[in-house]
């Protein structure tokens, strides 16, 4: 049997490494369909960073030439901002670079469209609104049971392997009782994503750690996707009504004058995780399902992916 021939692999979860894996496994020829349980990309992007290996894998894959890179001039500059004191922009230690290619900033939503578009013109089958629910595995194959979309009966489907690239919450890590090492939960963070033109206020600076402990103690850090989307992440795991999150943004903005249109809010677990095998027979896990990686470690989740 060729590798054309054999049955599909099958992808649980659609996201950043679900796709890539779609896009590679397509380009390579080998039949895949991936099947992730929302009908829609996140209307909140996490990943916004990608580092100079990831970029390599993309080029690869032929994609590179889509995600703009960091210009070779980038300077990274940071600003603490304090009630008390005006903004103070420090530029760290320049880092060795190792790769011909750079990094890239882009919103995690936008590169699931580049990959998913990719994927799809070169015949990937990815299924959205599809929920896997559980799997068997023999020597020879793979059949899980997946409900379709606005469906109550599951349907059984076989393929050749299965990549599980279903996220920190992994329900086919949970299914094999794969044990899990590592600091554990570390903490939950909520945000609010909004859009906003605050380029008159911030000189082109993307990264703002907030702490204005006299003003009502916001503790929070303020960083923009670069299309007037920006997210406010709140260093506690309280519930903010509307009225409180416009008053948060105001503060951390230190104006109430600038229109805000806020799109939606998130709730994060950070935590640091890693799954003692990858894989099991024909059953491999992949990116958040394998491993999380907190922001004091880069927060590169998703450039670990296909580690
Ligand atoms: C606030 C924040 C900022 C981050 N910033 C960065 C960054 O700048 N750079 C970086 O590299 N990483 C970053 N990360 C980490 C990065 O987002 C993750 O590592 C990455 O999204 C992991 O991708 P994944 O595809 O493995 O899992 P996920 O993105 O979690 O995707 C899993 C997918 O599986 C689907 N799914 C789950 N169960 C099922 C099921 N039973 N059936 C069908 N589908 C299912 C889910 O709907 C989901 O779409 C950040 C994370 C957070 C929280």
């Amino acid at each position: 049997m060729t590798l054309a021939n054999q049955p599909p692999v099958l992808i649980i979860g659609g996201s950043l490494v679900g796709l890539t894996a779609s896009l590679a496994l397509t380009t390579a020829g080998i039949p895949n369909i991936t099947f992730e349980k929302h009908a829609q990309i996140s209307a909140h992007p996490r990943a916004m960073g990608f580092t100079p290996r990831t970029m390599e894998y993309y080029r690869s894959l032929g994609i590179a030439d889509q995600i703009p890179q960091a210009p070779a001039d980038f300077t990274l500059l940071r600003a603490r901002r304090s009630a008390q004191s005006p903004t103070n922009p420090q530029t760290p230690p320049a880092k060795p670079t190792f790769s011909s290619l750079r990094g890239a900033a882009i919103p995690q939503d936008a590169l699931e469209t580049i990959l998913s578009t990719t994927a799809l013109s070169r015949g990937a089958d990815i299924r959205r609104g599809w929920t896997v629910l559980t799997f068997t595995q023999t020597p020879t194959g793979v059949t899980i049971t997946v409900l379709p979309p606005c469906s109550k009966t599951p349907t059984a489907i076989t393929g050749s392997y299965l990549l599980a690239a279903d996220g920190h919450r992994s329900t086919i890590r949970g299914q094999l009782a794969t044990p899990l090492s590592g600091i554990g939960h570390m903490q939950t963070m909520r945000s609010v994503l909004f859009r906003a033109d605050l380029s008159p206020l911030t000189s082109d600076i993307t990264q703002f750690e907030i702490d204005q402990p006299e003003s009502n103690s916001l503790h929070a850090f303020l960083t923009t996707y670069n299309d007037h989307r920006w997210v406010l992440m709140f260093y506690d795991d309280i519930h903010r009504s509307e009225p409180d999150l416009r008053s948060a943004i105001n503060l951390a903005i230190g104006r109430d004058d600038i229109p805000v249109h806020i799109i939606t809010t998130g709730r994060w677990d950070l935590t640091a995780r890693i799954a003692e095998r990858f894989h099991h027979g024909r059953v491999f896990l992949l990116g958040d399902a394998a491993h999380t990686l907190p922001p004091n470690r880069g927060g590169y989740g998703r450039s670990w992916g296909e580690g």
